[in-house]
């Protein structure tokens, strides 16, 4: 498959432009002073769907030709792509199917449907959800719209870094959850091709990091999915992967893993803090910071912060105590 270019990110960001919330980078007193260097975060959290994928999605869409949209799409999500898919195909008038496994929290899967897309459950694991994609895609001729590892989606995500480096040219290190690597791949390409010199940490949680393992091994290698805070960096990056695994080796610098309950710490330290709502996954690149497993080099630091789409009850469980670290306000 083609490589992706940080031609194809700019094109990507001229095509979405008005589609997509250009987001804030804002910054984090408070990180500020716990890491003695400047900490902005890039709030994707402000998205219309509450996490970056309208990014890909859009431009994916955006890019399909007409007969490709009037057969219309279909995915495997853990929640925040399908939600991203769902509401982009709405504002096109393009059917939409999203597949998901019994692992994906309710949030997520009420706001699907009340897009509009139709939404299957498909079984324990994101790979029993794309075993049905298959499936239906043979029967139907549905188009799928992979929520990772295709040219359209990262160059989508890799908007992210364009924005982050006209904000922030300064910057010296940029922190983003991982998880199937699309996020990664897109931003970290884009902001190596322009300013090689910044550092690109990747963040994912010990319950299941399939990007990590697949680094550590070389090659891609399945995962056993099994529940955590940060539901959205659930599942395999795919046995066959094709870009997002080539491309995280090549820009990566360094990976950090989180606790479960480091994860509920960055997402209470973000509401109390920062009062940000954040979802697990999203609050990762931040939660590298408050455990202290990230040591940035002096220079000004950038993390995304890639969603908020948390069941309100847990949310509520988990800031209902203040940080450890807090000390008021
Ligand atoms: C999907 C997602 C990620 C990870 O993105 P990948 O492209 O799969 O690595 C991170 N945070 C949130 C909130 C997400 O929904």
């Amino acid at each position: 498959m083609a490589a992706v270019t940080i031609a194809d990110v700019r094109e990507a960001a001229a095509r979405i432009a008005g589609h997509v919330t250009r987001t804030p980078l804002r910054l984090s007193p408070h990180l500020c002073d716990i890491s003695g260097t400047t900490v902005r975060l890039k709030l994707e959290t402000m998205q219309d769907t509450g996490a970056f994928k309208i990014r890909g999605a859009t431009n994916a869409l955006l890019k399909m030709s007409k007969a490709d949209r009037a057969r219309g799409v279909i995915t495997m999500s853990s929640g925040n792509h399908g939600r991203g898919l769902a509401y982009a195909s709405k504002n096109l008038g393009v059917p939409c199917s999203v597949y998901m496994s019994e692992l994906v929290p309710q949030v997520k899967v009420d706001a699907i449907r009340k897009l509009g897309a139709e939404v299957v459950i498909a079984g324990p694991s994101q790979d029993t959800a794309e075993a049905a994609v298959h499936e239906r895609v043979a029967k139907d001729g549905l188009v799928y719209v992979h929520p990772f590892d295709a040219p359209d989606i990262i160059a989508g995500q890799g908007t992210i870094g364009l924005e982050i480096l006209e904000d922030m040219p300064d910057v010296g290190t940029v922190v983003i959850p991982l998880s199937g690597g699309g996020l990664f791949a897109g931003v970290a390409m884009a902001i190596k091709s322009l300013k090689p010199d910044v550092q690109m940490i990747g963040v994912t949680m010990e319950n299941g990091p399939a990007m990590i393992d697949s680094l550590r091994a070389g090659k891609p290698v399945p995962v056993n999915e099994v529940e955590t805070l940060a539901d959205a960096l659930g599942g395999t990056i795919g046995l066959d992967n094709k870009l997002t695994f080539d491309m995280t080796r090549r820009h990566i610098d360094d990976t950090v893993l989180l606790n479960e309950s480091e994860i509920a710490e960055a997402m209470r330290t973000l509401f109390h803090k920062d009062h940000l709502v954040s979802e697990g996954g999203g609050a990762v690149g931040a939660g590298a910071l408050i455990a202290k497993k990230l040591v940035p080099d002096g220079r000004p630091v950038a993390i995304v912060v890639s969603g908020c789409n948390v069941d309100m009850p847990t949310f509520q469980r988990i800031v209902g105590t203040p940080p450890s670290t807090a000390t008021g306000g």
